[in-house]
């Protein structure tokens, strides 16, 4: 079914749980590591004749996995798809690139724009997809245009007024992100630095240590925080099973060994509801169930 340049990329069963910080779910019935677009391109053609749905894991950091697996192809973006290049005020930037990575080359460059964004753990093709940001301040103000790879296999290129983004949302959902262009502001490597790393120290006491498996379960409404949110509905400490809300951590939840996919829905499903009675706001969640 995969042709004869990119078969020998394509294993099957691969397990995704490592992969992913929930370190939940079951394996990709296929799985690929492309090192190049030109092999992104192939093995989506080929997914797609043969009538398999591709998904592509960044890093893994806003995706909750099934018990039973992706019965499907996942890829993860390697080789080119991780370079980053400065070239004036621009950033080119794999999708595969780890995001910390980009915003790091950008400020070493002196070139502003990105830094608030540090600490955000995953790849820039999954910053992108999802416009993650910091309450307002989305990663997609910043890109000028993002090249990839349509279900059909077909190369494509979307420019600016062809780019949509809304709060924690884009129109790239359908795509395979593999280079992504942001238009910087010219600063200095020191002054970009230095909010870099502000920004990483606010993040660091807002957010859970690197080690522990944990996820943002909602995406920030922007009228309050999440905080107030649980508080109202006495949600803040709410648990299910193995999956508990971090009570240091607001909006994040904590699993542990023993939890399953089913149970942190069950536990998003229910916060949801009790926000809606108490508050009348409806939390969406930011976790992307595959
Ligand atoms: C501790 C912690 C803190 C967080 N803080 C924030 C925060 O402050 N702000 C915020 O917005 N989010 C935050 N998140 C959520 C998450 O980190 C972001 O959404 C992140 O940008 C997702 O990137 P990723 O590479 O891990 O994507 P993944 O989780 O791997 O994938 C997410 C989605 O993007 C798609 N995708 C990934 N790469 C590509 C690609 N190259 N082409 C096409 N589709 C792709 C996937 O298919 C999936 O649908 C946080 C998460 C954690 C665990």
């Amino acid at each position: 079914m995969f042709s004869s340049q990119v078969a020998e990329l394509v294993r099957e069963n691969e397990p995704l749980a490592p992969r992913c910080w929930l370190r939940i779910g079951g394996p990709a019935r296929y799985f690929a590591e492309p090192e190049s677009e030109e092999q992104t391109r192939q093995l989506v053609a080929d997914a797609a004749a043969g009538g398999i749905t591709v998904r592509v894991l960044g890093g893994g950091s806003n995706v909750l996995i099934r018990p039973e697996g992706v019965d499907g192809l996942v890829l993860e973006l390697g080789g080119e798809m991780t370079r980053l290049q400065v070239d004036k005020c621009s950033l080119l930037a794999g999708g595969g690139a780890d995001l910390g990575d980009a915003i790091t080359v950008a400020a070493q460059a002196g070139l502003a724009g990105l830094e608030h964004l540090a600490g955000i753990p995953g790849t820039v093709g999954g910053a992108v997809v999802c416009n993650s940001g910091v309450t307002n301040e989305d990663i997609g103000s910043r890109v000028s245009a993002v090249s990839g790879v349509k279900q059909d296999g077909t190369p494509c290129r979307l420019v600016r007024d062809q780019l949509q983004f809304s709060y924690r949302r884009s129109n790239l959902d359908d795509m395979v992100v593999t280079e992504v262009e942001f238009e910087l502001d010219a600063s200095t490597p020191a002054e970009v630095t230095r909010r870099m790393q502000s920004a990483w120290i606010v993040r660091k006491a807002h957010q859970p240590p690197q080690n522990v498996r944990v996820a943002q379960a909602f995406i920030e409404p922007s009228e309050c925080s999440i905080e107030d949110l649980l508080d109202a509905a006495g949600m803040r400490t709410a648990s299910e099973g193995d999956v508990a809300m971090s009570p240091q951590y607001p909006g994040f939840i904590v699993v542990n060994e023993q939890a399953t996919a089913d149970q942190v829905l069950a536990l998003i499903r229910r916060i949801a509801r009790a926000v809606e009675v108490q508050t009348g706001i409806q939390l969406q969640p930011q976790l992307r169930i595959w």
